[in-house]
């Protein structure tokens, strides 16, 4: 695949904003990458449709291609739609599943036979036992298959965590009832219900998952799923969507060949989170959904992601070694600061830019204790001066002052703090470019 992508590559050398063409020659490429991850077809039309009404007209970074640019593009909307920003971490175990209610609250785990629901219900209570502390009950209301009942007692006693005294004969609903009120008498927070699987979307044990959801009202109705389910995956996910109504939905079988694309089909056409995902057969195997690495596998090009990454680098570095140089020659206005300011907020810090001055560790050290909010405050005053006021800030007399803090609707002492901020940065730039001129300084471009 990605010689064919370098082929098309290759073809879009020209700079400037993306044109139509650029993004449906890329978009073919995504086209087969997706298909080829089992993204449910629809599923595939739908996304690249609405990408690549995104990304028209972007800008192209220098020394990538338009191509590249495009598949940079697409995984992040990609994170997006998997539901999570690129920079965003894994959430902490007990942030997975939203748990709120009066203690005992149920968690009812369907889908379909074979798809790892016993599996994912003992993993689930482990986690939730060691990671959360809490004290976990675990009933299987499957009263089809032989032995289902016994083969999560057995998990449960090799994970240590409790599980319903199995009496026979008893319907689902009946055993699910007998769990609620155990767990109510001896003090568990949560109740894990194993349902039984179905081959297929099958009426009779639809209604039976139904009439369970009904007498224990769960917190979390999790449909399990397998990694690599194809096609397959929309009409199951709608199914139990739209009969039983899923809160979210646990992927097994991530640890298999698959690349997951059915994480993007169920989230597409459910918009419910996707929760969990397995990888493997242990209790343990088991990892909070991850955006970024998923979206990174469906598309399986990180090799151009991270080239476009690196470009966007670069350029910010260009930039910011540009400031420097001007800074070194004391030809420091207002309007650079403001760059500088969003810069930092961009970068999260004053580090980026120090990084290219060496020296100056105090003033970093002070700069890096600058919030948002502060960053924000002293672009919005900035903003409220006039070019001439920001080229020349001796002009600022008290009562361009007054006008400017009412305009970025600050006080005049932060109006002052912020010329007085910029006076120390000037003042230290000339000193350090006299510095330069006598010793030289390691590590300046000149
Ligand atoms: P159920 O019918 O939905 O309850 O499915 P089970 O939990 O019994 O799982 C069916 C089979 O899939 C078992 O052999 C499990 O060990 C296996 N399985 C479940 N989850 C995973 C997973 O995340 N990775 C792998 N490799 N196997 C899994
Ligand atoms: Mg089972």
């Amino acid at each position: 695949l990605s010689d064919r992508l370098s082929g098309v590559f290759d073809k879009l050398k020209k700079r400037g904003a993306l044109s139509e063409s650029d993004v449906s020659a890329a978009m073919r490429e995504v086209r087969v990458a997706l298909l080829e991850a089992d993204v449910a077809l629809p599923v595939v039309k739908d996304f690249i449709k609405q990408v690549s009404g995104k990304a028209v007209g972007h800008n192209v970074l220098k020394s990538v291609t338009p191509g590249q640019q495009v598949i940079k593009i697409v995984h992040d909307e990609l994170i997006a739609m998997l539901g999570g920003s690129a920079d965003q971490e894994p959430p902490a175990s007990s942030e997975t599943l939203s748990l709120i209610g009066v203690p005992p609250v149920a968690v009812l785990m369907v889908g379909l036979q074979g798809s790892g629901k016993t599996t994912s219900t003992a993993k689930i209570a482990k986690r939730l036992t060691e990671k959360d502390r809490k004290r976990v009950l675990m009933a299987s209301l499957d009263t089809r298959r032989p032995a289902a009942q016994e083969q999560l007692q057995v998990l449960g006693e090799q994970i240590g965590v409790k599980t319903l005294p199995i009496i026979k004969g008893q319907m689902a609903t009946d055993i699910a009832k007998r769990a609620m009120d155990a767990a109510r008498l001896q003090g568990f927070d949560v109740v894990m219900l194993d349902t039984a699987g179905r081959m297929h979307v099958d009426a009779a044990l639809m209604a039976e998952v139904i009439a369970v959801r009904d007498r224990v009202q769960p917190v979390e109705t999790l449909l399990v799923a397998d990694a690599l389910t194809g096609q397959d995956a929309v009409t199951v996910a709608k199914a139990f969507d739209d009969q039983v109504g899923i809160t979210g939905v646990v992927l097994s079988r991530m640890d298999g060949d698959g690349r997951g694309g059915a994480a993007l089909s169920m989230r597409a056409v459910t918009g419910k989170p996707i929760r969990l995902i397995g990888t493997g057969e242990k209790p343990d195997a088991i990892e909070p959904f991850h955006a970024t690495r998923i979206a990174g596998r469906i598309l399986g090009m990180g090799d151009v992601v991270s080239l476009v990454e690196k470009a966007a680098e670069t350029i910010e570095a260009e930039d910011a070694e540009r400031m420097a140089a001007k800074m070194r020659k004391g030809q420091f206005d207002l309007d650079d600061l403001r760059s500088q300011l969003r810069q930092m907020k961009k970068m999260g810090g004053m580090k980026g830019l120090m990084s290219m001055l060496p020296g100056i560790g105090k003033l970093a050290k002070g700069a890096s204790q600058l919030d948002d909010k502060l960053l924000g405050r002293q672009e919005a005053i900035i903003c409220a001066m006039t070019p001439k006021e920001r080229r020349d800030v001796r002009v600022l007399n008290a009562s361009r002052k007054r006008r400017i803090a009412a305009g970025a609707g600050v006080s005049i002492q932060d109006v002052n703090k912020l010329l007085k901020m910029h006076q120390q940065m000037s003042g230290m730039m000339k000193k350090m470019s006299k510095m330069g001129k006598k010793g030289g300084m390691r590590g300046m471009p000149s």
